[in-house]
């Protein structure tokens, strides 16, 4: 069931056709479900013209992959909403570009204000440039560096003469005629203490106003996730926003057979993460339809020609090029895509770039001698020894050896700074550390553990 014509959410909705042609998306979702018999019920919203209710009822199980659909309103340096949001011209990021991507008709002026910083803020200016829009500025509280949108995305809307300021927020939208967005006054920030986010706070300059003249202003902050459809006679769990709370090993919510997930109970996120909940909640249903849990299969030993598992040697020496495009002139077609993408050869080249980051090293501590090899071998300092006290653990064993025992270490691995590069396997006299590759086998099974046995380098005849 969706509300949209057609299946792929914000890949169809929000994505513009110049980013994604819709050729792809349908291949991938619409031909794709179809191949295997999905029932696919279009236009169809739930809470208006189904009720959740009945769907529970009516199926064994029931998945919300509903995502964030509600606009974040439009508001100041305090949080409340700015004066003149109902003017005419001004407009929220995702009905733009629903309007944009279903061929409803759009009404874009010639001096255009985007605010925000994200996904839809990028896709709003550059939709605003391809229907003709002289000027175009995206405004953001913050500074380039915490901007949520790709750096590749910022620069090519600035390679199509979009105008970006930062530090500023909006706190006023004005008209001359009482009906009609005529501008919008900001202010300027400064950066303060980091926010919740992590991110440092913007603080607003008293006296720094300044007015953009404008006749569209599009706000993008993102969106939020729909409780409101959310039958309060299921008595779900929910969370202070009324959301379902969902058990993150099985994805159902405390209503058996109601499972819910994507940006949807997640937030709003990216279309790999929302993928990959899809495929791990397939996974769940499907066993929760299956009766009694099966146990997990053995694991599988993969094994792979060199400790190196095919990355080139000088890999990092491999530059990342940009993604080939159309050039300027060209671009200002709202359907036709602005990237030209990658020769064969040289997709091939970029791929070998690939830092395999679903391999993970691991120490075994049974014979991990401390001899820290790993430690001084590492390119990028990744691995460092840590007495036991400065190591915080939930376990009782460790919190016991680490207040009576100095002789202790843990060995502590970055997974986030490793490129995989396979040094400290080799270094380690002991053979205790081993990338380990965790996989499902099929839908039914549980996840495995893969060890990757590693080939030395003298082993292998020399090679490196
Ligand atoms: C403008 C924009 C650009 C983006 N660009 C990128 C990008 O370049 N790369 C990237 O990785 N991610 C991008 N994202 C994020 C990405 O699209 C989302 O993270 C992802 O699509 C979330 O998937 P989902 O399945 O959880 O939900 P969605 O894709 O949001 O799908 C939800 C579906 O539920 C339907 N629905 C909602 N409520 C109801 C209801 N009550 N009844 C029936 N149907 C309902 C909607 O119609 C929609 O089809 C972008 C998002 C936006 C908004
Ligand atoms: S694989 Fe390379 S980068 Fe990763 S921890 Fe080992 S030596 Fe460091
Ligand atoms: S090289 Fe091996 S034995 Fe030495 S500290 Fe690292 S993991 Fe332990």
């Amino acid at each position: 069931y969706d509300s949209y014509a057609v299946a792929g959410g914000m890949m169809v909705g929000g994505i513009p056709i110049w980013r994604l042609p819709r050729e792809v998306t349908h291949e991938e979702t619409d031909e794709y479900m179809e191949a295997l018999g999905v029932d696919m019920r279009f236009n169809t919203t739930i809470g208006r013209d189904v009720q959740l209710t009945d769907l529970v009822n009516e199926y064994q199980a029931v998945f919300i992959a509903a995502g964030c659909q509600v606009p974040k309103a439009i508001t100041g340096p305090d949080n409340k909403v700015i004066p003149g949001v109902d003017f005419k011209g001004v407009e929220q990021g995702l009905p733009f570009l629903e309007k944009v991507n279903f061929g409803e008709p759009v009404a874009i002026g010639k001096k255009v204000v985007v605010l925000g910083g994200g996904f839809t803020a990028m896709d709003c200016c550059r939709s605003a440039i391809r229907f003709g829009a002289e000027k175009v500025y995206v405004l953001y509280r913050r500074t380039k560096e915490e901007m949520p949108s790709d750096e590749y995305e910022v620069d090519e809307a600035m390679l199509e003469h979009v105008e970006f300021q930062y530090l500023v927020t909006q706190t006023e939208i004005l008209s001359n005629d009482g009906e009609h967005v005529s501008g919008i006054r900001m202010v300027r920030n400064k950066l303060g203490d980091p926010d919740s986010s992590g991110r440092r706070r913007p603080v607003l300059i008293p006296g720094s106003e300044y007015v953009i003249e404008c006749d569209t202003i599009i706000a993008a902050f993102g969106q939020d996730s729909d409780s409101a459809w959310i039958p309060k006679d299921l008595a779900l769990e929910t969370n202070r926003w009324g959301l379902p709370l969902i058990d993150r090993n099985t994805w159902m919510t405390s209503r058996p057979g109601l499972f819910a997930g994507g940006d949807y109970t997640e937030g709003a996120r990216n279309l790999i993460s929302a993928i990959a909940d899809g495929r791990d909640a397939a996974t769940a249903i499907n066993r929760y339809l299956s009766g009694p849990e099966k146990g997990a299969t053995e694991a599988i030993e993969i094994e792979l020609p060199d400790f190196r598992r095919g990355m080139v040697d000088d890999y990092e020496a491999i530059p990342w090029e940009v993604i080939p495009s159309l050039p300027l002139a060209k671009r200002f077609s709202i359907s036709v895509e602005s990237e030209t993408g990658y020769s064969p050869e040289e997709a091939v080249e970029q791929a070998r770039r690939c830092l395999q980051c679903q391999l993970n090293i691991q120490i075994d501590p049974s014979i991990c001698i401390l001899c820290s090899g790993c430690v001084d071998i590492c390119p990028y300092d990744c691995i460092s020894m840590q007495g036991l006290k400065a190591v915080v653990k939930g376990d009782k064993l460790h919190q016991i050896a680490g207040a009576d025992w100095d002789g202790g270490a843990d060995m502590i691995i970055d997974e986030e700074k490793c490129i995989r590069c396979g040094l400290c396997i080799v270094r380690c006299p002991t053979d205790a550390i081993a990338m380990v590759k965790y996989e499902v086998a099929s839908v039914n099974d549980r996840w495995n553990v893969s060890k990757i046995p590693v080939i030395q380098p003298e082993k292998a005849g020399g090679r490196r």
